[in-house]
């Protein structure tokens, strides 16, 4: 017999990504009351799914492209986080490309290096940057929903802390005094991009996917 309850996929193969969505939703009572069961890419039923090759230009362009071609190869609702980091003196870089900036994709401590050598000789006062989820829903029936969620930070001058991925062990949100990597999952949960913008995306969930 199925479980009960409403069936969707979440549309990516990061694993550390996968988490933080699965805990933020889990915790969103709107999402609870819909008994959201989440199939994740690496499901067996799912893993012939095709990688999309990311030509968006813009976080919500992306999300809507891995979403979109989630919902086409499965036939269920598909949810999608496009996101990254935009770094003031960078004029916005990394951005879209965070996951890709040393030049091959999702070489997180590569990534982070490449950074810190780039701003190694940035003030302190000049170092801000912010980080920005763009969370997508596409229906199989073609209905689509974005929500962006942004934290404002600025950069540590080296990684700091073992938690988290990417990013996180230089990113100290704005007036705190540790690096996402110094956080637990729990307190990286309770403000970051992701859990913006999924935290709004999950309040519409139940309308969405009724
Ligand atoms: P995407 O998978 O194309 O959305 O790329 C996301 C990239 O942005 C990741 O590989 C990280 O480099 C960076 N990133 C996004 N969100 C976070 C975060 O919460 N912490 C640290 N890095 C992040």
């Amino acid at each position: 017999m199925s479980e009960p309850g409403v069936r969707a996929v979440l549309a990516t193969r990061n694993a550390h990504k996968a988490q933080e969505i699965e805990a933020l939703l889990r915790s969103a009572e709107p999402v609870d009351r819909l008994g959201l069961r989440l199939l994740p890419l690496d499901h067996p039923d799912l893993r012939a799914t095709p990688d999309v090759v990311e030509s968006g230009t813009t976080f919500a362009a992306n999300a809507l492209l891995k979403a979109r071609a989630a919902a086409a190869t499965t036939g269920l609702p598909a949810l999608a986080d496009d996101s990254g980091l935009a770094v003031d003196v960078l004029g916005g870089a990394p951005g879209i490309f965070s996951a890709r900036w040393c030049g091959r994709h999702g070489d997180d401590r590569a990534n982070l290096e490449l950074l810190l050598a780039q701003l190694a000789d940035v003030p302190d006062d000049e170092r801000g940057a912010a980080f920005v989820c763009a969370a997508a829903l596409v229906l199989p029936g073609g209905a689509e929903e974005v929500r962006t969620g942004r934290l404002d930070g600025s950069l540590a001058r080296e990684a700091l802390g073992e938690g988290g991925f990417g990013y996180d062990p230089v990113f100290r949100p704005v007036g705190g005094r540790r690096t996402f990597g110094q956080m637990s999952a729990v307190e990286k949960g309770a403000i970051s991009h992701r859990a913006r913008a999924f935290g709004a995306l999950a309040q519409e969930l139940p309308d969405l996917l009724r």
